[in-house]
């Protein structure tokens, strides 16, 4: 999400006519879009301010914005903290900054299409961006309230975009050569309950799929609780929709999941992914999980490992709790040690490692095709439909093309191929 938000502040800048600095000493605004989601990600915030604190002394005519989820609605702590941070953002509120921005380029007051009307996207659209895979937000905030997590605070409720608007975006997005897009939202499953007209997201990406020129469409993240069977078979009959769902479980255990208020159980959650299975062969799951919540005992902990190992997912995102200040779980002791939640991690992460490593050796000997988004050292960098990532070497330019690929060597990140030739686009 904070991508989005990022592309979006970014397009929107450039609409006015400033250009991408190629690093914070040379540039004359510097925004950093916070994310708070753990305390970790806070700390490399809060030293990236650190160093653009020094970089203000010598360079007084720098301007410093800060946005993303680290800036609450009453931003007045903050403001003392961080005295050389000259504007406070809240998510997607940046009516403020882009006013200063027009007003020291000398424009005109902000046309109605420029206005970033009530924390929402409006266009434009990120100018110029050759990104072959792009992510179009579709719901803003959330309501589920999960007893650690502090996104609720500072994103608000949710906010379903139209679907027009959302049908709209992704047309302008492929006419600018996106060829895939994820859709987004914090509960993406919950899209649509707030529209007048009630609509869901298996109806959204049906609709989405009849965009022309748009070849794969993911969405992204999606909730246990509002997974349901429509979802279930849109991913299995819209052949733009690709296998490849993220659904969090956070725990293996039912006490932890009530006290983190996740409204599953474990049970409801394996039988949610022995749908998922039956019915869409060969799906790539992915999920998130959090070692150390306030009073995981050993065996809670052994019973969201044991999960792991029973459904072998394709990625395991994992992450050691941390408070975060005005969520309900902060209330609870944090007593589990932080090297018992460090133990708790590099199990998890060998564990995974062992799994993806051994799902990826299944794969060398076949073929597939990949879209290919970029290129690194040397090498086309793509993604199977089912979000595995996929590098080989051409002279040519394969950027944005669907690759056929035999895969020839695997490792837990990624497979290596070889070029076979190219792919027909989806019709
Ligand atoms: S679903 Fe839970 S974890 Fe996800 S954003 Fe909402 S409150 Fe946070």
């Amino acid at each position: 999400m904070n991508k989005a938000d990022s592309d979006r502040l970014a397009g929107q800048l450039e609409a006015l006519g400033l250009a991408a600095a190629p690093s914070a000493d040379a540039a004359d605004l510097v925004v950093i879009n916070s994310c708070s989601v753990r305390q970790s990600a806070e700390q490399r915030v809060l030293g990236k301010l650190g160093y653009l604190k020094g970089l203000r002394k010598r360079k007084p005519e720098l301007r410093v914005a800060l946005t993303g989820c680290m800036v609450p609605p009453d931003d007045a702590e903050l403001r003392q903290r961080l005295p050389f941070v000259d504007y406070f953002l809240p998510p997607l509120q940046w009516d403020a900054l882009l006013l200063a921005a027009r007003e020291s380029l000398g424009l005109p007051a902000a046309p109605a299409s420029l206005a970033c009307r009530a924390g929402e996207y409006e266009t434009p659209l990120p100018a110029g961006r050759d990104g072959v895979s792009r992510y179009v937000p579709i719901i803003y905030g959330c309501d589920n309230f999960c007893t650690y997590c502090i996104v609720p605070f500072r994103r608000g409720p949710e906010r379903s975009r139209a679907v027009d608007e959302v049908v709209a975006e992704v047309e302008a997005q492929v006419g600018q050569g996106a060829r895939e897009v994820t859709l987004l939202g914090q509960n993406v499953d919950s899209y649509g309950h707030d529209l007048p007209e009630k609509c869901d997201l298996a109806a959204l990406l049906r609709q989405v799929s009849a965009v022309e020129g748009l070849w794969r469409l993911r969405f992204l993240t999606s909730h246990p609780k509002d997974m349901n069977e429509r979802l279930v078979e849109a991913v299995a009959g819209l052949p733009k929709v690709c296998e490849h769902i993220n659904l969090p479980i956070q725990a293996g255990d039912d006490r932890l999941l009530k006290a983190m208020h996740r409204s599953y159980t474990t049970a409801q959650y394996l039988d949610l992914i022995g749908r998922i299975r039956a019915r869409v062969p060969g799906v790539a799951l992915s999920t998130d999980l959090i070692v150390g919540f306030p009073g995981e005992s050993a065996e809670e902990f052994q019973r969201s490992y044991d999960l792991l190992e029973q459904v072998r997912f394709d990625v395991v995102h994992a992450a050691m709790y941390s408070p975060r200040p005005g969520t309900v779980a902060a209330r609870l002791t944090d007593d589990v040690p932080a090297e018992t939640k460090r133990e708790r991690l590099d199990r998890v992460e060998h564990l995974q490692e062992a799994i993806s490593l051994a799902k990826h050796r299944e794969l060398v000997g076949g073929e597939t095709t990949v879209l290919v988004v970029g290129c690194a050292r040397g090498k086309w960098e793509g993604r199977t439909r089912t979000d595995k990532l996929v590098f080989f070497t051409d002279p040519g330019d394969w950027r944005g093309r669907l690759a056929r690929v035999t895969l020839t060597r695997a490792s837990a990140w990624s497979v290596q191929g070889e070029l076979l030739g190219e792919a027909a686009p989806p019709a």
